[in-house]
């Protein structure tokens, strides 16, 4: 009997190591088909204790399984324990991540307290030092690590890579009957960077399952060449990213196409969206797309998910953006206190529809649905309930009527 047009999904898991980042009680799995982890940056000095703990407070309300931290001055180092402090006194538990370049290797020696509030490290190959410094000093950040009990990402980033071994790269391929193109001279130094400064901390001491490789590079395409080879060359758990992603829906635009596509083919442990907020814009932003990107390909469920139709001359009056605006603005706002009282409510679909056109039909899809009037419809708009029209409502309220039957539909779907 034929079966039918084949479903679609996400490719088998590239395999890793499983590295677990940990604070207190709390441990983050990363890799080994764990679920993909969503972690953010913040964007405050973090000598400024209260207001790095604050956003720090804010990123992890909104999702962020871990946040990383610049730490790039003795100042900062210093004030790494006081955002702990803070973050512990707010009942915040998320691990945080030192983001260290320079001089890591002295603050990391010089703060050890700051050493062991982070729960982990970033090092970026390309910036621990030059020539026969280069060595000394990324021994001793993995020192640091090994003796504070710490895993560590090494981030290769195309904007800092390591000169001198793209030098030997260039060398080897000139000496090369067919030399490669610039292109995969760049991509091989990039990975090699990763590979080998990986088997070094390997060889310094740190087990395998505290290292998580990245390879970021700010092209779509090169995005997806480069971890496709990383991948395919290591079983260290990925952190995927496209650096300098830009601003608003490019940065969107461009994270998702590129992180799509390597998700769709099981690479990429945990992620994140590296948007530049829009001057006084909301940095937890960032942590809203890398959810929706986990959620709308079905690797995790975070939030209600709201369907809207686009509008269209049928609807006219702005009542329609509005309603579905504030209903995924109320269901993103409620979660934090949902998911604990409400298992399985992320699994929640609402459609809010702009006419009888495509309104009633994808309305019996959803949890719950409304359809309301378009232009010249009867001003009533029916609600359906798993599938079954409910009730129809009227009128000024209807955004509060809906607000209602939905905190109704979890209390009673979801609730113990
Ligand atoms: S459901 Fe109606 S209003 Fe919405 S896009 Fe379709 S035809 Fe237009």
């Amino acid at each position: 009997m034929p079966s039918g047009p084949a479903a679609s999904g996400p490719s088998a898991r590239h395999m890793t190591r499983r590295a677990v980042i940990r604070y207190g009680s709390r441990e983050v799995a990363v890799g080994a088909g764990a679920p993909v982890v969503v972690q953010s940056m913040t964007n405050t000095d973090t000598a400024d204790a209260i207001g790095t703990a604050i956003q720090v407070k804010e990123l992890a309300r909104a999702g962020s399984e871990l946040v990383r931290i610049t730490v790039n001055t003795p100042e900062a180092a210093a004030a790494v324990p006081s955002i702990r402090e803070q973050l512990d006194r707010m009942g915040v538990d998320v691990p945080l991540v030192g983001d260290f370049h320079y001089n890591g290797h002295t603050l990391l020696k010089d703060f050890p307290e700051c050493a062991q509030a982070l729960s982990k490290y970033r090092i970026n190959p390309g910036n621990v030092g030059k020539g026969a410094k280069r060595d000394t000093q990324f021994a001793q950040m993995i020192e640091a690590a090994c003796r504070h009990d710490k895993p560590v990402r090494i981030g290769v980033n195309w904007g800092s890579l390591d000169q001198e071994l793209l030098a030997r790269i260039m060398d080897e391929n000139s000496a090369r009957a067919q030399p490669w193109s610039s292109q995969a001279v760049m991509y091989e130094a990039l990975v090699t960077s990763a590979v080998e400064n990986a088997r070094r901390a390997e060889e310094l001491g740190l087990a395998a399952d505290r290292i998580i490789l990245s390879c970021k590079v700010s092209g779509v395409q090169d995005l997806i060449a480069v971890y496709r080879e990383l991948a395919r060359r290591c079983d260290y758990p990925l952190h995927l990213g496209l650096t300098e992603a830009g601003m608003g829906s490019k940065g969107i635009v461009a994270s998702t196409a590129a992180m799509g596509v390597l998700l769709q083919e099981g690479i990429g442990d945990t992620i994140r969206v590296s948007l530049t907020p829009e001057p006084g814009g909301d940095r937890t932003r960032e942590v809203i797309v890398a959810q929706e990107i986990l959620q709308t390909m079905g690797l995790r469920k975070f939030s209600p998910m709201v369907i809207a139709c686009p509008g269209c001359g049928r609807t006219t009056s702005t009542v329609f953006q509005e309603l579905a605006d504030s209903i995924q603005t109320y269901l993103r706002e409620q979660m934090p206190v949902w998911k604990l009282a409400y298992p399985g409510v992320e699994e929640m679909n609402v459609a809010v529809m702009g006419c009888i056109v495509n309104g009633p039909g994808e309305s019996k899809h959803a949890n719950i649905g409304i359809s309301l009037p378009g232009t010249g419809e009867a001003p009533a708009a029916p609600v359906f309930v798993d599938g079954q029209k409910a009730v129809t409502l009227r009128g000024a309220s209807i955004a509060q009527e809906f607000q209602d039957i939905v905190l109704n539909y979890v209390k009673t779907r979801y609730g113990s």
